[in-house]
């Protein structure tokens, strides 16, 4: 399926979810050979996947998205040291670590269930399951909010849609 997609020299491919039901080992061929045949032919990859190990080690850049709608966006190695959306802190810390797993500590977990997407409501769709919510986030979708911009410590184009960081509640 990859050397189909590749055989017309795209000048981007579109992976989605490629290597979901696979072994660690073949999974981790075929990440190489699709990271050694788009850098060749020059191909930008736009790749959809729940599994932030596959993410860290092959994108340049990242989009978390919840409810259909992108909520954080940056460098993906920027975004690791430093989510800001709370979905995001919330999915990188349910991943499980070997470090932590021996000190007998519990697996963190995003509590609840993600909404209907097909009657998403107009406040910010996470604020059930934030532990971070506010009065505001139930009644306004929220705003992006670049950082880099802002001249904080996250890097230029890193951006979020949460109203922690917005002034205009
Ligand atoms: S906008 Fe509010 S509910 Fe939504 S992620 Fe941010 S703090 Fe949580």
């Amino acid at each position: 399926m990859i050397a189909m997609s590749l055989s017309c020299n795209p000048e981007i491919l579109i992976a989605d979810e490629p290597t979901s039901a696979l072994d660690v080992t073949i999974q981790a061929q075929i990440l190489d050979l699709m990271k050694d045949l788009t850098a060749r032919l020059g191909t930008a990859v736009i790749l959809i996947t729940h599994s932030l190990g596959v993410v860290a080690g092959m994108c340049d850049t990242l989009c978390v998205m919840y409810a259909g709608r992108v909520v954080e966006r940056g460098a993906t190695e920027a975004l690791f040291a430093a989510p800001m959306h709370p979905y995001t802190q919330g999915l990188i810390k349910s991943v499980p670590r070997l470090d932590v797993a021996a000190t007998g500590e519990r697996l963190s977990s995003i509590r609840g269930q993600p909404p209907n997407v097909i009657d998403l409501p107009d406040c910010c769709p996470f604020y059930p399951r934030c532990d971070k919510a506010m009065e505001v986030c139930r009644r306004k979708y929220p705003p992006s909010v670049d950082f880099g911009a802002s001249g904080g410590p996250v890097a230029k184009g890193h951006t979020a849609s949460c109203w922690l960081y917005s002034e205009a509640k």
